[in-house]
C-alpha cells in the first residue's frame, strides 16, 4: 500500500458502471473499514487523467457507446496499464474485459482496438447471454463458487497469456471453452454483474489482500451468507 489510506480508483464510473458496478468499490472501502483499515474512493472520470498510484481499480460493465468512449480515454491516460505493470490489482467487468483486451468486434462487425492488458480477444455471440451465472473459480487463493448476473453480447477467447478465472456451472460466461473470466498478472476480469464483490467476499477479499499486501482477519457477515445462498440457488 503506497500510503496509510488505502485508495481504490473507480474508473469511469460516469460511462462504465450498469447493474450498480461501482458498488464493487463501496465494498473494498468497507471490507477495508470493518478491518480497522482507513480506505477512501478516487472517483477516475471523463474529465481525469487516469493515475497509477492508487492501490487497487475497479471498472464496470458499459453499453457499446460508452464502452467506446472509455476504451478511448484509457488509450489516451495510461494509467491503468501502468499500474497493472507495477502489480496493483485490478477488477474489470464485462465491457472492461473487452475492452483490456487487444480488440472486440462490434455487433455491427467493426473491429476496436482495446488496450492489450489482457491477452483476449472478443466477437459477437449469435445471442445475448443474459442471467444468472454460477462458477467454479479454478485460480489459487479462491475455492468458493462464485455468482453474478451476465448481460453481454461478446464471446472472449483467451491467448497464452491469460487464464480463465472459473469453469461455468451454470449460464454462458466467456462463451468460449466452457470458462469465465480472465486472470493475468494483478488484473482479474468477469463477466459477472452483482455487484461481484457483494456477491462474492472470497473475492473480494483476495483483492484487498493483494492491495493491501497481507493476510485480512476473517470477517463474519451473515446478511453476505445469506444473499450468496440465496443468489447460488437461483443459478441452478
Ligand atoms: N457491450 C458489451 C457487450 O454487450 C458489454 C456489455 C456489458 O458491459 N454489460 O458484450
Amino acid at each position: 500500500m503506497s500510503e496509510s489510506t488505502l485508495r481504490i480508483g473507480l474508473v469511469l464510473p460516469d460511462v462504465m458502471g450498469t447493474y450498480g458496478d461501482g458498488g464493487n468499490a463501496l465494498i473494498l472501502r468497507q471490507r477495508a473499514r470493518l478491518r480497522g483499515i482507513a480506505a477512501e474512493i478516487v472517483e477516475i472520470t471523463l474529465d481525469d487523467e487516469v493515475p497509477d498510484s492508487l492501490d487497487v481499480y475497479t471498472l464496470g460493465g458499459a453499453e457499446d457507446y460508452a464502452q467506446r468512449l472509455a476504451t478511448r480515454h484509457l488509450q489516451r491516460y495510461p494509467g491503468l496499464q501502468r499500474a497493472a505493470d507495477a502489480g496493483r490489482p485490478v477488477l474489470a467487468i464485462c465491457a472492461a474485459v473487452q475492452i483490456l483486451g487487444h480488440w472486440y468486434e462490434t455487433a455491427a462487425g467493426e473491429r476496436v482496438p482495446g488496450i492489450s492488458m489482457l491477452d483476449v480477444t472478443t466477437s459477437p455471440r449469435a445471442e445475448r447471454a443474459i442471467g444468472e451465472l454460477v462458477t467454479d473459480p479454478v485460480i489459487d487463493g479462491l475455492s468458493a463458487p462464485l455468482s453474478g448476473f451476465e448481460n453481454h453480447r461478446g464471446a472472449t477467447s483467451l491467448g497464452a497469456a491469460a487464464a480463465p478465472l472459473a469453469r461455468v456451472r451454470s449460464g454462458v460466461g466467456n462463451g468460449v471453452d466452457g470458462v469465465e473470466g480472465a486472470v493475468q498478472g494483478g488484473v482479474i476480469s468477469t463477466y459477472m454483474h452483482g455487484p461481484v464483490l457483494a456477491r462474492n467476499p472470497e473475492l473480494a477479499d483476495h483483492l484487498l489482500a493483494t492491495a493491501v499486501g497481507a493476510g485480512l482477519s476473517p470477517l463474519d457477515l451473515p446478511q453476505v451468507e445469506r444473499l450468496r445462498t440465496e443468489r447460488l440457488a437461483a443459478g441452478r
